[in-house]
């Protein structure tokens, strides 16, 4: 039998970053492109730090993230319970074999395990071959009778027949250690890969907890694409070896292969993450990208329901396109919102420096007055021909009548935003702009 079994062995004594979300996903991706199956083990063996709200948080993160598992909480699976802190007979009956077979002594009080003092050879798949010696005994009971985390990890990976163990780089140390045991038990080791850390966006050292983007629940708060943070996940350590990096997740799964993850470590870019983001919310169906960004707005200041649901739904489809992340769309459409808007007064500066706009927003109202149809088109064509009879460039409309409707310089189409608003609101804009200033 050598069907694929990958588990993640998550602690929860901390929230759930991105480091621990790449492992994870690492194994599931394993797990996937090798038609094998996905374990989640949760190894609460720390009574002071483990919590249950970071169990809950990592359990709701891991499900945000779309990655499943086969056997574990909730799901169950036939190698259960897959709490550690259930499983003190697996251990106590594993702690007799050693015991039986002379790999374990008593010493005040605790139980340590008897090295072999020969050189132990990891077979990595990432980094190949490391070979590494266990110079001292260890602990494996402790003197409280609670048994050490190198115990009850080997123990897990051996009753729950695990093939491939895919960890974080931190516990290379630790797997001479582990490779002992397993041959002190009689078993075969499972194949490793040590993934590589990921580095903090700035200078040398390790992405902490504390780190700005580093925790997975901050970007389902700030309204990101689940499936746009596990693709830039993807790339923290592997790459597709193709120049796209966006790819759809059974492209991933496909072309995801454990031994291709690279040895050195990967660096975080905030940056990055975010156009991922944005590029995904780019191309959602505009359904999907509607009833998102109804979750959204619901929880803010704009009072959505009190519009025409037609309108709202206009509004964001001109909108789509030009948003780059959820969390910026309340302030992004507000003005389609608000009885009376604000005027940027600084970009309003800088246009009056360029040019007269109140005599380029005198030209477009009356044009714009006697337009029988507001549309995308009929203002497009209005916009040319002012230009050529007056002589300038489109642009001194364009950003001009924009400025007095929405009171600033970026956002939507200027002619999908004239259509959404409509005649009668443009016209009580730009006469509200035109007395004000
Ligand atoms: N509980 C360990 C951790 O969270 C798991 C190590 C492993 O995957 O073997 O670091």
């Amino acid at each position: 039998m050598n069907d694929v079994r990958v588990r993640f062995a998550p602690s929860p004594t901390g929230f759930f970053h991105i480091g621990s979300a790449r492992t994870a996903l690492f194994n599931w991706l394993y797990a996937k492109h090798r038609g094998g199956k996905f374990i989640l083990r949760i190894e609460d063996t720390d009574d002071e730090r483990d919590r249950k709200e970071f169990l809950d948080v990592l359990i709701h993160g891991l499900r945000w993230l779309g990655l499943d598992w086969d056997e574990g909480p909730d799901v169950g699976g036939e190698y259960g319970p897959y709490f550690q802190s259930q499983r003190s007979d697996v251990y106590q009956k594993y702690i007799e074999i050693l015991k039986n077979k002379g790999f374990a002594y008593e010493k005040d009080g605790a139980l340590y395990f008897k090295v072999s003092h020969r050189p132990q050879v990891i077979h990595d798949l990432i980094r190949g071959d490391v070979a590494r010696e266990e110079e001292k005994d260890f602990v494996i009971v402790r003197t409280n009778g609670k048994p050490v985390f190198h115990l009850v990890n080997v123990v897990d990976d051996i009753s729950m027949r695990i093939t491939h163990i895919i960890r974080g780089e931190d516990h290379l140390s630790n797997t001479s250690k582990h490779i002992e045991l397993f041959n002190a038990f009689g078993e075969k080791p499972p194949l490793f890969a040590h993934i590589p850390l990921i580095l903090k966006s700035q200078g040398s050292g390790k992405m902490s907890k504390r780190d700005t983007g580093a925790l997975i629940e901050d970007y389902e708060k700030n309204h990101f694409i689940a499936a746009a943070v596990r693709n830039y996940l993807c790339l923290l350590g592997w790459s597709p070896k193709e120049d796209r990096e966006i790819l759809p997740l059974d492209e991933i799964i496909r072309l995801f292969d454990i031994g291709d993850v690279n040895k050195n470590n990967a660096r975080f870019d905030e940056k990055k993450m975010s156009f991922f983001n944005s590029e995904y919310l780019r191309s959602l169906p505009f359904d999907d990208f509607h009833s998102r960004a109804l979750v959204v707005l619901k929880n803010s200041p704009i009072a959505v329901d009190k519009f025409d649901a037609r309108y709202v739904r206009d509004v964001l489809a001109i909108c789509q396109e030009k948003l780059r992340s959820f969390v910026e769309l309340p302030n992004f459409i507000e003005y389609f919102f608000v009885e009376k808007i604000t005027h940027d007064r600084e970009a309003l500066a800088k246009l009056q420096s360029k040019f007269d706009i109140q005599t380029r927003l005198r030209e477009f109202k009356l044009a714009f007055e006697s337009l029988d149809t507001v549309d995308e088109t009929s203002v497009e064509n209005l916009v040319h021909e002012l230009a050529t009879k007056h002589g300038v460039n489109t642009g001194e409309y364009i950003h001009s009548v924009r400025l007095a409707v929405s009171g600033r310089t970026v956002g939507p189409s200027l002619f999908g935003l004239l259509r959404v608003l409509g005649k009668e609101v443009v016209l009580e804009r730009l006469n509200a702009f035109a007395s004000q200033s």
